[in-house]
């Protein structure tokens, strides 16, 4: 909580520093050069202004990928959903950029074109409220991942969350948001019911199945508004007990591996709604000094271990290590390296690019060349890459599918695996961040490729950057244009354009 003294005394103090630059930036002045007063008094008692000066500004901004992040002059923790309104209209008023956050994993390189303005800082906003009848909560709008998992957890209840512990809910739910749970039920988005929200115009309002914003919000959701609140579905907790197999291989078998995905779950089969596997590629010299290896999740619902027909073919493929362990649904993100203690959930300071796909199934001749550069890049000795990870994520796609097409602004339901790699590197300077655009970029053009598709396939909430809102939201004219309207008519003025924007 901010003191009203500290307040006034960082307010002076930001206007000393602002004369200086006005000269040289005249946009920053329309930041500065207005009575935070006036919107301190709007604001109920519970929210706070941070100001750069002091200390809780910095632990504010802080983002888990230091690559192209948005400018942040002043931080507004609102205490209530009407906080969100109020600072909302006053940057209205002042003509201020504002951006709204939660979990703070955004790593789009889009945030960087905010060069000044408010990051509306939504973490207060975490209330889980469940319906009398329990088919439904109202959810908070900066609430996080795990925190949600564990109130409905207490509550014998879940939803489809993003799996890892430490994103938001609603960062990944409005790009559509893929999790454990979305072969029974679909995306985070599709369990979305109605949105309280503060628009472009500075309006709160409810939007639900009769507005037409409701099928951009789910899916394209960061273009349109700030949501204070949620109304979504949840569900019974009907298969607390989980088991996981975890198989890794030398690099050797790239192929055979995802030859075997293919004829298991994609080609010749589906996933199982209970059924989700993930790999991962990292070089770990105590495993294998020479080359990556490749790390295979298979995690399935309702068992104390993994039925053998889909361990037993890995299996007789000799992994290096095999282990299985069993435990409840809570054990999903430190079984798979995300919980809130591991690290994916520390900021770093590292700059953190990926290059997303999505793909009908593998190609494993494609596999095997990328493999080959991921090789390159993290053994050679001067490589920065070292520490990077291919992530290949095959959820199940059964209740994804069920939805039908059309549905939502999210386009690529009909396809099964999510792959990326991430280049994690110590942000030295333009050398070492066009090394990585450019590995990261061959090697997804190589999967592409081999998908043979046509218009790459990116998930926003996964995308470096540089794709286009086709890429993003689906190349098919009809979303082009419901999107652009969309546009259009809730914010003309790009207000919401920081995070993957429509054209
Ligand atoms: C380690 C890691 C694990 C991940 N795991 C998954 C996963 O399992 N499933 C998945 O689908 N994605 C996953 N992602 C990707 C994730 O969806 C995006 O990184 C997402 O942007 C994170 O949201 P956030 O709230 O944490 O980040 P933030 O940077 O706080 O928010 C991202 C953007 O969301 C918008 N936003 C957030 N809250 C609101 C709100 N209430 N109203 C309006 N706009 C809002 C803002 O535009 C903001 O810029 C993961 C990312 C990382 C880094």
């Amino acid at each position: 909580m901010y003191s009203l003294f500290g307040w006034k005394v960082a307010a002076l103090l930001v206007g000393a520093n602002v004369i200086a630059s006005l000269c040289s930036n005249p946009l920053a002045h329309s930041t500065y050069d207005v009575n935070y007063s006036e919107l301190k008094q709007g604001l109920s008692s519970s929210a706070s202004i941070y100001f750069p000066e002091y200390e809780p500004f910095g632990a504010a901004v802080i983002r888990w990928s230091n690559l192209s992040t948005p400018t942040i002059n002043v931080v507004v923790v609102p205490g209530t959903d009407s906080d969100v309104f109020v600072v909302v209209n006053f940057a209205n008023k002042h003509h201020i950029p504002f951006l709204a956050t939660s979990g703070m994993h955004g790593s789009i390189n889009t945030l960087g074109r905010m060069d000044h303005g408010i990051e509306i800082r939504l973490n207060q906003l975490d209330g889980v409220d469940i319906s009398t009848d329990g088919k439904t909560a109202r959810i908070g709008g900066g609430i996080q991942s795990k925190s949600l998992i564990d109130k409905l957890w207490t509550a014998r209840k879940q939803t489809v969350t993003g799996t890892c512990e430490c994103v938001g809910y609603l960062g990944p739910g409005l790009g559509d948001g893929h999790g454990w749970l979305q072969g029974h039920y679909g995306l985070v988005s599709d369990q979305f019911i109605s949105f309280d929200i503060v628009l472009a115009n500075g309006s709160f309002v409810t939007v639900d199945e009769n507005s037409d914003l409701f099928w951009g919000l789910k899916g394209a959701g960061h273009n349109f508004g700030i949501i204070t609140s949620v109304k979504a579905k949840i569900y019974d907790l009907t298969h607390p007990n989980y088991a996981i197999d975890t198989m890794v291989f030398s690099g050797d078998y790239v192929k055979q591996i995802y030859q075997l995905a293919n004829e298991l779950w994609v080609v010749n089969g589906t996933m199982p709604d209970g059924l989700n596997n993930w790999s991962y590629w990292y070089y770990d010299p105590t495993i294998d000094s020479e080359k990556p290896v490749i790390a295979m999740y298979i995690i399935e619902e309702g068992v104390n271990v993994v039925n053998a027909t889909h361990t037993k073919p890995f299996l007789d493929l000799g992994p290096l290590i095999h282990q299985s362990k069993n435990g409840t649904y809570l054990d999903l993100g430190q079984w798979t390296g995300i919980s809130l203690q591991d690290g994916p959930c520390q900021e770093t300071g590292n700059a953190n690019p990926r290059f997303p796909i999505y793909m009908k199934q593998y190609n494993p001749d494609a596999q095997a060349q990328v493999y080959e550069l991921f090789r390159n890049a993290t053994t050679s000795d001067s490589s920065p890459f070292s520490d990077a990870l291919f992530m290949f994520e095959g959820y199940s796609q059964n209740g994804v599918k069920a939805q039908g097409n059309d549905v939502s602004a999210f386009a690529y339901r009909s396809e099964n695996i999510l792959a990326a790699p991430l280049l994690t590197y110590v942000p030295t300077g333009p050398a070492v961040e066009q090394a990585a655009y450019k590995l990261g970029s061959k090697m997804r053009t190589i999967l592409d490729q081999g998908a043979n598709e046509g218009n790459l396939k990116a998930y926003v909430n996964y995308a470096y950057g540089d794709e286009t809102a086709t890429s993003w939201y689906g190349s098919q004219p009809w979303r082009q244009d419901r999107l652009r309207t969309l546009k259009q008519k809730y914010d003309p003025m790009g207000k919401f354009s920081f995070y993957g924007p429509i054209d």
